[in-house]
């Protein structure tokens, strides 16, 4: 035994970046000087500092990751903890690695040196959601453990007892671990012959200059030729014949053996409870495992499609119900608020303005619900970072990203969506201009409103070919949209792309309690932010198709015709009567007033007065279309077969021809965006400035197209 030495030496090593620097600086503050270890160019740190009155030399080693002879800071730590024999060695260990760290972390136990176990940067490992059994890894190992967080200082005082307890506990047996059969029983018998001789056995314990022999250690191998070179033949014979027969059996060299047996040691402790469940690794593998197939070039896309259409089928068909209980329930309504009120203008703008406004902005609820539903899916689970990984080599040209895709999908890029969700699905995307561009550019795709406006002109002129007419449409909404995006990136929002550097978190299993507040959060949002103003528009509109009435002159002579009818028991000329004056009234109307001063602009895309009002009506809401010609083209509302009978009168009226009818598809499909969404676009941009953007910029762009075709198409003699 040396004299108890006054001062307390101590190294600290550890993985390069485990904060060893770190602590050394917080442990001896300016109480420290550089220098080079002897003979080679490695920085040595030294220090002082004092624990419980005891002086404490410190030194901070090179970073390691093995303690092999393969690099100069390998041997320089090793000879340090060998030759130096310091009381006691702190190997620092990155809590949030600790796989690769507590690599190095064993072969300081096969040294057998006193060790203590600083295990870093847990407030690291605590974010990535790594929880640690401190006790229990220190069990396993059979070396204290000391949570710290270096930056802080936290834990570095209980740090510090502990090392002092441990140096005084002096060294510690060698760790024995096991490298499997034909190595183990190799070193069984090496062991005994370097003890006889005492080979290097007062520096290094002899199972580890066996190790080392074994690994072929060029430092180990000339220290034990120059102390017994007869008996390190004998040990490099030995070494050969295990070599052979490892290349002969598992093809591998003892230093490979010896490395994957270390690992599998550090695995094994890890996998005892060591780290809590929210560890990484396993799910991040199981992550990887499930994307080689989910991103396959050829299966990704393949499968995407197959879970966009299952959103769809459970976005439209699960939500119907509900959306035809809402529209009971508001019929319910406007029923008993006709039984309850005397007629007049409170009874019709209760029913048309504010009954039926309401119901249309609350008619959409459900849709969103299980829209944001099942995006709240795709999303917690970490499928939709996969989905607009693969989208973004696409989008990426169109100037637009890969996080776009959704928000298209959603407004109906598959036909039948909403543009309102899919207004407040850009949130997700980052760069503001990308944004914006999405945001501008989703009214373009078919909405759920849409498609019976399409379905009802199609099928009046186009017939005969009307599911390639769908697909057609939207292709061309696609099409439109991307260009559109284009244009608009290369103008009004000229600026970089953003690389995809949206990581791929792991997938995870959703929690029903998360989902559930992610849909609430935003269905309630747009019943907020909707609501309010659909009310106002709702009023208006109903306003401005009521307002003036006939002039009592007028009115008195449908009365008499009527009455004369009544007399004669004639029913349809009393329904044909009602419906002649609707279309009077609706002439006579501000909105008719409006669609007629239109006319002379509308007519170069070949619309008329009466599909103007209906036009202008679908700015409050794409729906309102179909019912406001139904009305314009003197159709009383709720008569059976309405739309084959509005078909029928379409097909026979002047003003519509196959030619029309193409320009009015284009142009309904591409114009303003419904009150709604512009109220979402003007919400989500922050500023009212876009949303009138997007109404003048998509109307303009419609009504070119439309009169384009209209004209080409009356020149070609086609309408
Ligand atoms: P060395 O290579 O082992 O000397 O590591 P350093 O001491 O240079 O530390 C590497 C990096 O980790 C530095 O940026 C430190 O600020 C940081 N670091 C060290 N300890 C902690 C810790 O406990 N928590 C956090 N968050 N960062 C740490
Ligand atoms: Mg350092």
């Amino acid at each position: 035994m040396e004299p108890a030495r006054e001062e307390l030496l101590m190294a600290l090593a550890g993985n390069p970046n485990a904060g060893k620097t770190t602590l050394f600086n917080h442990l001896t503050g300016a109480r420290q000087h550089v220098g080079n270890y002897p003979g080679v160019t490695v920085e040595k740190k030294e220090g002082h500092c004092e624990v419980g009155g005891r002086p404490v030399r410190v030194v901070d080693l090179p970073g390691t990751y093995s303690l092999t002879a393969y690099s100069v800071e390998e041997l320089v730590a090793r000879d340090f903890v060998v030759n130096e024999r310091p009381d006691v060695v702190i190997d620092i260990v990155d809590a949030s690695n600790l796989e690769r760290n507590l690599y190095l972390t064993c072969q300081f136990l096969e040294l057998g040196v006193p060790l203590v176990i600083a295990l870093n940067m847990i407030d690291v490992a605590g974010k990535r959601g790594i929880e640690i059994d401190t006790d229990r890894l220190s069990n396993l190992l059979g070396v204290p453990v000391v949570p710290i967080i270096a930056r802080s200082g936290q834990g570095v005082e209980r740090l510090m007892e502990t090392a002092v307890s441990v140096a005084a506990a002096g060294k510690p047996s060698p760790a024995l671990l096991r490298y499997g059969p034909d190595l183990d029983e190799v070193l069984a018998a090496m062991v005994p012959l370097i003890r006889e001789k005492s080979l290097l056995t007062d520096t290094y314990p002899a199972r580890w200059t066996g190790l080392k022999i074994l690994e072929n250690d060029e430092q180990i191998l000339e220290k034990s030729r120059q102390a017994d070179s007869e008996l390190t033949a004998r040990l490099l014979a030995m070494t050969e014949t295990v070599t052979r027969h490892l290349q002969n059996t598992v093809e591998a060299y003892p230093e490979a053996v010896i490395a994957d047996h270390r690992y599998g040691f550090v695995k094994s402790i890890l996998r005892q409870g060591v780290v809590k469940q929210k560890y990484d690794t396993e799910r991040l593998y199981a992550s990887d495992r499930i994307d080689r197939v989910v991103t396959h070039r050829l299966l990704g896309p393949l499968i995407m499609a197959a879970i966009l259409f299952c959103l769809y089928t459970f976005t439209f068909s699960y939500s119907s119900f509900l959306v035809d209980w809402l529209a009971g329930l508001f019929a319910v309504l406007a029923d008993s608020v006709d039984a309850a009120l005397p007629d007049g203008p409170l009874k019709s703008m209760l029913i048309s303005g504010v009954i039926d406004g309401v119901g249309g902005v609350l008619g959409f609820v459900p849709i969103i619900m299980f829209m944001f539903f099942g995006i709240a899916v795709l999303e917690d689970s970490g499928y939709l970072a996969r989905v607009a990984f693969m989208m973004d080599r696409i989008f990426h040209f169109f100037g637009l990203h890969g996080s776009s895709v959704m928000p298209f999908i959603v407004s109906g890029g598959i036909a039948g969506g909403c543009a309102v969700p899919g207004v407040m699905a850009t949130r997700t995307l980052r760069s503001p201009k990308e944004r914006m561009a999405t945001l501008l550019t989703v009214p373009f795709m078919n909405c759920g409103a849409k498609l019976p406006v399409l379905t009802l002109i199609i099928g009046a002129f186009f017939s005969s070919h009307q599911a390639r007419y769908m697909f057609l449409a939207t292709v061309a909404a696609w099409l439109v949209a991307l260009l559109a995006a284009k244009l608009l990136r290369s103008t009004v929002l000229r600026g970089e792309s953003t690389p995809f550097v949206m990581e791929l978190p792991p997938y995870r299993v959703p929690t029903i309690r998360g989902l559930l507040i992610h849909t609430w959060e935003r269905t309630w949002q747009y019943i907020k932010k909707a609501g309010t103003v659909i009310l106002g528009i709702s009023i208006l509109l109903w306003a401005m198709m009521t307002y003036p009435g006939l002039p009592d002159q007028e009115r008195n002579r449908y009365d008499a015709l009527r009455s004369q009818a009544m007399t004669a028991g004639d029913s349809l000329r009393v329904q044909e009567i009602d419906a002649l004056q609707a279309e009077a009234a609706l002439r006579h109307s501000i909105a008719g007033r409006i669609g007629r001063s239109l006319e002379p602009v509308s007519r170069l895309a070949g619309f008329d007065w009466r599909t103007n009002i209906a036009l202008v009506g679908g700015f409050a809401a794409k729906e309102v279309i179909v019912s406001t010609l139904g009305t314009a083209y003197s159709l009383g509302e709720g008569s059976t077969g309405e739309e084959s009978s509005l078909t029928r009168r379409l097909q026979k009226d002047p003003h519509w021809n196959p030619v029309v009818a193409l320009a009015a598809l284009c142009f309904i499909m591409f114009y303003a965006p419904c009150s709604v969404t512009i109220v979402c676009i003007a919400r989500e941009a922050g500023s009212w400035k876009w949303a009138f953007f997007s109404m003048g910029f998509n109307t303009l762009f419609a009504f070119l197209l439309a009169a384009v075709i209209y004209q080409a198409g009356t020149l070609l003699g086609l309408g």
